[in-house]
């Protein structure tokens, strides 16, 4: 890989997140996480000069993948030319592109994203109201300190709105840890990769409601649900119907607290 990045002049772009991944073992075994990959769809965001998707290919996957970076696409069609058939790259940015419409089949998600970016994207593949999404896994590298809000238990300080959409209808995992020296150039901090398959969405609740509860309780964290919740009509008495104490804060209550409040306020 630092043959592909010097033979076609790559620099890596601060302002695009550009932290590249060249060990084929590690490669290989981020690769590995997503499972048996041969002859299923894959979109990889962000290529970049093309180490992970080099794996993916390798590992038999048809491989997708959105690069806003021009400069990569030279490299990414060697890379193309080597796994006939198997590689379609697509310019543009990945915010901005439909996926459903990009891929029309069942994919897995494989990405090694700039911060921002990848939390957008994550926020995104597990909002809305259908489900079970398009997509049958999510493996992205994220820092390790998001990685932690995704997977975080209640009563700890990474637990919020993040932890209860990645788990409410899906099993979010940590499923490996990156040092920030696997990186060229090293990014300040350490990273690590969170992997997510969807389970059965909880019956009749509105995915747009619980967001709503948890943007209100954990938008005060630190006062007491009857505080937090005060704006969202019918909360604290839903709280109350269930049994659950209007003294507590969002950060001691369950997802599945969550969602039964979720499911009360639905009916409403
Ligand atoms: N996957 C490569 C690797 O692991 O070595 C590159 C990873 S680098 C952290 C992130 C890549 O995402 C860069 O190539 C960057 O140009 C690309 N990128 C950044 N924002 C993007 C966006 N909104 N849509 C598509 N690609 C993006």
């Amino acid at each position: 890989m630092r043959e592909v990045i010097a033979a076609h002049g790559l620099s890596a772009s601060k302002a695009l997140g550009q932290n590249f991944l060249f060990d084929e073992q590690l490669l290989a075994r981020i690769a590995a996480i997503p499972g048996e990959l041969q002859d299923r769809a894959v979109l990889e965001i962000g290529p970049g000069p093309g180490g992970l998707t080099r794996a993916l290919l390798r590992a038999g996957a048809r491989v997708t993948a959105i690069e806003m970076d021009r400069r990569c696409l030279p490299a990414l069609a060697e890379l193309g030319e080597a796994f006939p058939g198997k590689l379609r790259v697509v310019e543009g940015d990945a915010l901005k592109i439909d996926h459903r419409e990009l891929m029309r089949e069942p994919f897995a998600v494989v990405a090694n994203l700039p911060y921002n970016v990848g939390t957008a994207l994550f926020v995104g593949w597990l909002s809305g109201e259908t489900w079970p999404p398009q997509w049958t896994s999510l493996t992205l590298m994220f820092q390790q300190e998001v990685a932690q809000r995704i997977v975080a238990a209640p009563d700890s300080s990474a637990y919020g709105r993040l932890a209860v959409l990645a788990q409410w209808r899906a099993a979010p995992k940590l499923a490996m840890k990156v040092h920030r020296s696997a990186f060229t150039p090293p990014p300040k901090v350490m990273s690590a990769i969170v992997h997510v398959t969807p389970e059965d969405m909880p019956t009749a609740v509105r995915a747009r409601v619980l967001e709503r509860v948890t943007e209100a309780a954990f938008g005060q964290r630190r006062k007491m649900l009857r505080q937090s919740l005060k704006g969202l009509p019918g909360a604290v008495a839903a709280l109350e119907a269930l049994g659950i104490d209007s003294q507590r804060r969002a950060e001691t209550l369950a997802v599945g607290e969550f969602v039964a409040l979720a499911r009360t306020l639905s009916q409403t």
